[in-house]
C-alpha cells in the first residue's frame, strides 16, 4: 500500500482535497504494447488527485513512482503530426526570441529522443547543445559535434557547462515532488545568473474549466496552473519572468530566470480549488454520456478514435474497458501502429487501415488536430463522421 501524501509538494500546505478517486486505471499512457495480452496485464494503480487550496497545486497523493518504467518502450513523441510540427516550431522561435541568446549554450533536461533541442539548434547554427536524458539511446555526438547527449540527470554536478537556455518540456508533471527538479536545475545554473529556464507543462485550469475527464491520467502526478508553477518556481529560487498559455491554452510556458536576491513567493490559488470541486461532482455524468453516446453510435457502424495517446487511453479506458464498442484507434506514429491500447486492449491503427474498417464515426479527442484529421481522412478516401468529444453537441 502507497504512502499518502498529506501536504502539497509545492507550498508545503496541509490543507488539501480530494476531489477525483479512480481506482485501478493504467500507470502508463505512452508505452508500447506488443500484445492485447500485454496491454491487459498493465501495472494499475490509484488515481487520488488532490488540489491544494492554498496554491492551487493539483496532485496525485497516491502515486507510487515503483510502478513507473520510463524505458525504451516508452514512445510519446507527436512529431508524425503536422499541427504538432507547427506548434513546435514555434515554440522553437519563442525561446530564442525571447531570450535574445545567440550562440550560446544550450540545455535541454529530459531531452527525449533530442527532437526539440536539435530543432533549436537548427535555428541557431553558432549555438552548442547538451540533451540529458537517463532513458537517450542513440549517438552521443551529432550536429557536426554541437551537440551532445548525456545520459543521466542534469543536476549541480553540471554547473560547468554555463547555460544560457535551459529547457525543460513536459517532464515536470510526471514527477511527484517537483521542488526537486526545479532545484536541481537552479544549483546547474548557479554560475549563469543571466541563464533563462523555460517549462512546458499542461494546464490544469483547462482541463478543469472544460471539464476533460480523460486529462487525468497516472503519468501525471502533478499539474499545475499558472499560480502554482509561480509559487514552485518562487520557491526555489528563480524570478518567473511570465507564463504564457500555449497550444489552445492546454499547456504553459514558463520562463523564470535566477533571482538576484530572495524572491516574494506570491501564494494565489484563485479559482482552482472551487473548479476542482465542480469537477467532481461533473466527471461521472460526463463519463455516463459518454458511454450512451458510443453505445447509440454503435447503431449507425463502426467508430474508430484518433490518437493513440494519453488522452485515448484514458478515455477508453473509462468508457470502453472490454473493447466493446469502439473498433479500432487510429494512430499516425508507426511506432504505434500494430500495437494496443494499454489497458482497454484496443488495437492501434494507421490512417491507412481506415477504408478497410469503413467507419461511420471518427471520434477526436483533441480539438486542436480537428482539421489534420478531416484532411487524412479525404486523402483516404473515408467520408466518416468527424465527432468533436469535447465541443460537440455531444455534452449537450
Ligand atoms: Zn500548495
Amino acid at each position: 500500500m502507497t504512502q499518502q501524501a498529506e501536504e502539497c509538494p509545492v507550498c508545503n500546505s496541509t490543507s488539501i482535497e480530494l476531489f477525483l478517486d479512480r481506482q485501478n486505471v493504467p500507470v502508463h499512457q505512452n508505452l508500447l504494447m506488443r500484445s492485447a495480452e500485454d496491454a491487459g496485464k498493465i501495472r494499475r494503480g490509484r488515481l487520488a488527485m488532490h488540489v491544494c487550496n492554498a496554491c492551487g497545486f493539483v496532485f496525485n497523493a497516491a502515486f507510487d513512482g515503483s510502478l513507473m518504467s520510463y524505458n525504451q518502450d516508452y514512445e510519446n513523441t507527436q512529431v508524425h503530426s503536422p499541427a504538432f510540427n507547427t506548434y513546435v516550431d514555434g515554440l522553437v522561435e519563442t525561446t530564442l526570441n525571447e531570450s535574445g541568446v545567440r550562440g550560446g549554450t544550450i540545455v535541454e533536461v529530459g531531452c527525449g529522443k533530442g527532437d526539440f533541442i536539435k530543432r533549436l539548434l537548427n535555428h541557431d547554427q553558432q549555438a552548442r547543445g547538451y540533451g540529458f536524458d537517463p532513458s537517450y539511446l542513440g549517438p552521443e555526438v551529432v550536429c557536426d559535434g554541437r551537440l551532445t547527449f548525456e545520459k543521466r540527470f542534469y543536476d549541480a554536478s553540471c554547473a560547468n557547462l554555463k547555460a544560457d537556455i535551459v529547457v525543460c518540456r513536459h517532464v515536470i508533471e510526471h514527477i511527484p515532488q517537483p521542488q526537486e527538479i526545479v532545484r536541481a536545475v537552479g544549483s546547474a545554473v548557479s554560475t549563469n545568473p543571466e541563464a533563462h529556464v523555460y517549462f512546458e507543462t499542461p494546464c490544469v485550469d483547462w482541463i478543469l474549466q472544460n471539464r476533460v475527464t480523460w486529462d487525468f491520467f497516472y503519468e501525471h502526478c502533478s499539474v499545475f496552473t499558472t499560480a502554482s508553477l509561480t509559487t514552485l518556481f518562487e520557491r526555489c529560487g528563480f524570478t518567473v519572468q511570465s507564463v504564457q498559455h500555449v497550444f489552445g491554452g492546454q499547456y504553459l510556458w514558463l520562463h523564470a530566470r535566477p533571482a538576484k536576491s530572495a524572491p516574494r513567493v506570491i501564494m494565489a490559488p484563485g479559482v482552482t480549488p472551487q473548479n476542482a470541486r465542480a469537477f467532481t461532482k461533473i466527471e461521472a455524468q460526463r463519463n455516463r454520456t459518454w458511454t450512451d453516446f458510443i453505445r447509440s453510435q454503435s447503431e449507425r457502424g463502426r467508430m474508430v478514435l484518433w490518437g493513440a495517446g494519453a488522452k485515448a487511453v484514458t478515455f477508453a479506458n473509462l468508457v470502453d474497458p472490454d473493447c466493446q464498442w469502439i473498433e479500432a484507434i487510429v494512430d499516425v506514429n508507426p511506432s504505434k501502429q500494430g500495437k494496443y491500447l494499454a489497458g482497454s486492449r484496443h488495437p492501434i491503427v494507421a490512417p491507412e487501415s481506415l477504408p478497410e474498417i469503413a467507419p461511420a464515426v471518427v471520434m477526436v479527442l483533441n480539438p486542436n488536430y480537428h482539421d489534420e484529421i478531416a484532411q487524412r481522412l479525404a486523402s483516404v478516401g473515408v467520408t466518416a463522421e468527424i465527432v468533436d468529444m469535447m465541443h460537440d453537441e455531444v455534452m449537450a
